[in-house]
């Protein structure tokens, strides 16, 4: 596999309807009507935009029952934030399944940012741009989640045995962090600069003076959130005082009240965003119930921080087992023993997921299977273990010829299956010669013997014009035309379409 970098990152396309509303946003006043246009087409989003218009966030003194009227109430600029945020949160996910809780993910951001909110109308600090940044202000890691699953998991699990730092665990293991990476994807689809610089800066200490009370403010909204989220809630709460009182002209009463109004407005506005707020109550709340269970089962508070204390140290040494016995494991689910390419099995996962984003947003997508010709044969000339290497290397060789994008699979013994995302049919047809080719120049040298190997290759496309893709149509298409390749010659490209 390819080191990732921050040059080849593989960065997931922009939601479409988020393009169009960035587009006309562009074309400044004049586009009032087109964005009204462009989200009324979507009643979804229409319906979510004016609950938040009429939410205890804004009080409005009247019911902004149009979206006409929600952008001339709101401003041009909100109206837009607001959309970009419900457009984006509901495209980046993923399926539990795999390992990274997504919803926690927009539970927490959707929380952050409602926090920096509520504290910048508290410090009287207008930035219309706040929610969003905060919102996306993590968006780095999921990318990186996305292309890199067992990696990030290292990075998410070492937080949580070690409470190791996020970034650098991100740099120790990649090479860069969730900062430079949101930032990127940011600037790829567009979004205005001034939300871009925020992310790349969020937890930096050096960032640009023009963004300072920004990126404060990013700071304190995750720690307000982390109150609801992480461990040592009053630890958090007497730093945030600390931080802010001095400089500001408010007192800690004030913060208080804030971490209260945090939860409130979350349940409020994580409903809008058809999240789960689950338990959340606010903070003060929850310490009046700590201390009345405290009372009631009369334990000394010095026993409860033994008892705190071991349950810790068992939790962490479980934890240490668990990590390393699940990063076996993870190895072994996924990847294929002899070649480290995907497996049979999450081949079949991945291929649904991409069939689905390609019917979802019209993309072509391309599918390619090819088989070892006359394999048979090198394993007996030159044994099991020689024929084992040269799959080896010709694992190597795929994964060094294709790019990052592409999914490449082992689907059988010396079968292979390579899934080209946003790939017609002609962009595959030159991967797939080009691919030919330099398996028919591969050499394998095993134990003094070069042995050479020709492939034959089964290619099917689907269109960006297809509404449904089936997986399993292409799948059968790209084997038949794999046979077709055998049975002309070998060492051969066949094509055939998806029969439905
Ligand atoms: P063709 O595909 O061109 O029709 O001929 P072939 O000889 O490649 O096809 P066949 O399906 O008859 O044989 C496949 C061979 O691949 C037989 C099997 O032992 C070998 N093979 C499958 N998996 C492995 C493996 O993991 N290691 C080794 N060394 N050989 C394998
Ligand atoms: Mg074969
Ligand atoms: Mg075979």
């Amino acid at each position: 596999m390819h080191t990732l970098t921050l040059e080849n990152i593989q960065l997931p396309s922009p939601p479409v309807i988020a393009l169009r509303i960035l587009e006309a946003v562009k074309k400044g006043d004049a586009s009032f009507g087109e964005l009204a246009q462009i989200i009324l087409a979507d009643p979804a989003l229409t319906a979510k935009i004016l609950k938040v218009a009429n939410s205890s966030f804004y009080s409005m003194p009247n019911t902004v029952n149009t979206i006409e009227k929600a952008l001339s109430v709101l401003g041009m600029n909100v109206t837009k934030n607001i959309a970009l945020s419900f457009v984006i949160a509901k495209e980046m996910t993923g399926s539990e399944s795999e390992g990274f809780n997504f919803g926690y993910f927009w539970k927490r951001a959707v929380t952050t940012a409602v926090a920096a909110e509520l504290l910048a109308s508290l410090l009287r600090y207008k930035n219309e741009d706040l929610f969003v940044s905060a919102l996306l202000q993590d968006i780095g890691m999921l990318v990186v989640y996305l292309c890199r699953p067992n990696e990030y998991r290292q990075v998410l699990d070492e937080k949580r045995v070690t409470e190791a730092s996020v970034l650098g665990s991100e740099r120790k293991i990649f090479g860069f962090d969730h900062q430079e990476v949101g930032a990127k994807l940011l600037t790829v689809w567009d979004l205005p600069k001034s939300i871009s610089t925020i992310i790349r800066y969020h937890h930096a200490s050096d960032c640009p003076k023009g963004v300072r009370m920004q990126v404060d403010i990013m700071r304190w909204s995750n720690m307000l959130s982390s109150i609801y989220y992480g461990s040592r809630s009053v630890e958090k709460v007497q730093r945030l005082k600390a931080e802010i009182c001095p400089s500001f002209r408010v007192n800690a009463d004030d913060i208080d009240t804030l971490i209260d109004s945090v939860a409130k407005k979350s349940i409020e506005i994580l409903s809008f965003f058809e999240i789960d707020p689950g338990e959340m109550k606010p903070f003060s709340h929850m310490l009046q119930e700590a201390n009345e269970e405290l009372r009631r089962i009369n334990l000394s508070y010095e026993q409860v921080v033994m008892q705190a204390k071991q349950a810790r140290k068992k939790a962490e040494d479980l934890a240490a087992e668990l990590l390393e016995a699940n990063s076996k494991l993870r190895v072994l689910a996924f990847r294929d023993g002899l070649t480290d390419l995907y497996n049979y099995r999450y081949f079949q996962e991945l291929m649904e997921r991409e069939t689905n984003r390609a019917a979802r947003y019209h993309l072509p997508l391309s599918l390619m299977l090819f088989d070892i010709d006359r394999f048979k044969e090198v394993n007996d000339t030159y044994g099991h273990s020689a024929g084992d290497q040269v799959l080896r290397c010709l694992a190597k060789l795929v994964t060094a010829t294709l790019r990052t994008s592409d999914i490449i699979a082992r689907y059988g013994g010396e079968e292979f299956a390579v899934i080209l995302p946003m790939t017609d049919l002609a962009g595959c047809r030159v991967f797939a010669e080009r691919l030919r080719r330099q398996v028919e120049e591969m050499e394998a040298v095993v134990a003094g013997n070069s042995i050479r190997v020709t492939i034959s290759l089964g290619l099917t496309s689907c269109g960006a014009e297809m509404t449904s893709v089936d997986k399993l149509q292409m799948i059968n298409a790209a084997d038949a035309a794999m046979y077709q390749a055998k049975q002309n010659g070998r060492n051969r490209v066949e094509v055939k379409e998806v029969q439905s």
